[in-house]
């Protein structure tokens, strides 16, 4: 289906692609399939199937229409973001040298610099990927992995993708694109010359906080060896999603058009409205790609089908205040994740980006004042006064 359907929009193609009505039943839901071994007819003949972890056709079908989302020519799933993230690295052999953003998830950074680096010798190198003449300065004919996210995490720093894609193919180095906070609805890193997309599909591909998953997607101008390969490491160190969270994600994956206007939506109307109340609400520091003051708004505004809805701001009055904010917000729930329907607040320096040694964080920007909202899809006038009101006291 999925040449086929690259042809229709992605709304479509969110509730379709890599679905038919099950031949068995007609059912128009895709079946779950529990079992973990098949049947086989004799020597070497089977129905494609043989052994679960290897392949499951329910996984099958959610990677169907994972890859037709992100214009891939493959889709893997796996059971969280940080698992698919781990397999990507075993594409490198020992001691490669990676450049990582410097503003990545915090998990990330943890599985770079205090994991892989001790034991795959990996040398990595964080630089700040909105400055692509930093990129380029770090990067070496030995460097094997490019990896950022845009926006990034918490600072939401924009980087321009098809520039990084291009600086990698000049050195032969394979570039990641952590895709979870934009999701295949906002933005398609692949079309813009990224190799392999990764996601958390815990956050907004699934939308609900109700599972844990991890996607990577492959450009279909990788060779068919570093797919295999990466199916091959996936089989090897046994990361796959199970069957019940694959129907699961599929279902949601149904409603990502409809979820996602409605969370840009509330996003653009919440930044507006802090823009407009920064005084009044003593906001140090306003941080979002839909502001025009925001320095990566027209790379944002080219790459990106709207800026998604991950607001982040400094406040006056210290870590004290920023804890007062977070306690005294009703609606917005005090937990770390993001993406669902629900709105969420966190304290990244003492939660995502705790792992961050004390003098980075600072460095970055992640300070002891900032506050990260997940603006989910409730009634935006309700947010707004939950916002006035724990920002007026
Ligand atoms: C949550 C997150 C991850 C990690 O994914 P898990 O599903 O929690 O393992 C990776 N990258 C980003 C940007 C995230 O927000």
């Amino acid at each position: 289906m999925s040449s086929h359907s690259n042809r229709l929009a992605i709304e479509t193609r969110a509730i379709h692609a890599g679905q038919e009505p099950d031949p068995l039943t007609g059912a128009v839901v895709q079946p779950i399939y529990t079992a973990s071994t098949y049947v086989q007819e004799g020597i070497g003949q089977n129905k494609g199937y043989m052994y679960s972890r290897s392949k499951n056709p329910t996984r099958s079908t959610l990677e169907a229409c994972l890859a037709d989302l992100e214009g891939a020519k493959r889709a893997l799933a796996f059971p969280t973001g940080l698992s698919a993230a781990a397999c990507i690295l075993e594409l490198l052999d020992a001691g490669g040298h990676v450049v990582a953003h410097h503003d990545v998830y915090g998990g990330i950074y943890r599985l770079l610099a205090k994991v892989r680096n001790r034991t795959a010798g990996l040398k990595v190198d964080f630089v700040n990927f909105s400055d692509i003449e930093a990129v380029r300065r770090v990067v070496t004919p030995a460097t094997k992995m490019l990896w950022f996210e845009t926006p990034s995490n918490p600072l939401l720093e924009i980087v321009d993708i098809a520039s990084v894609a291009e600086i990698a193919r000049e050195v032969g180095a394979l570039t990641i694109c952590d895709n979870t906070f934009s999701s295949p609805y906002c933005q398609r890193p692949i079309e813009l010359g990224v190799d392999i997309v990764m996601h958390s599909a815990t956050k907004f591909l699934n939308g609900h906080s109700d599972l844990l998953a991890g996607v990577v997607a492959l450009s279909d101008k990788l060779p068919d060896e570093v797919v295999d390969e990466l199916v091959f490491l996936q089989n090897s160190v046994g990361a796959v999603l199970d069957p019940i969270s694959c129907s699961t994600l599929l279902r949601s994956i149904k409603t990502l058009a409809v979820r996602m206007d409605r969370h840009i939506e509330n996003a653009a109307a919440i930044s507006a409205y802090l823009d407009e109340a920064q005084t009044q609400l003593r906001i140090e520091r306003l941080i979002y790609p839909g502001l025009k003051t925001h320095p990566g708004h027209e790379i944002a505004k080219r790459q990106m089908k709207g800026f998604g809805s991950i607001i982040s701001f400094a406040v006056e009055g210290g870590e004290e205040r920023a804890n007062r904010v977070a306690q005294d917000l009703q609606l917005f729930a005090y937990a770390v994740s993001l993406g669902g329907v629900e709105s969420l607040v966190q304290h990244p320096a003492s939660m995502t980006h705790k792992v961050l040694p004390v003098a980075r964080r600072q460095q970055l920007g992640v300070t002891d004042n900032l506050l990260r909202l997940s603006v989910g899809i409730e009634n935006v006038d309700d947010l707004i006064a939950d916002l006035r009101h724990a920002l007026s006291r």
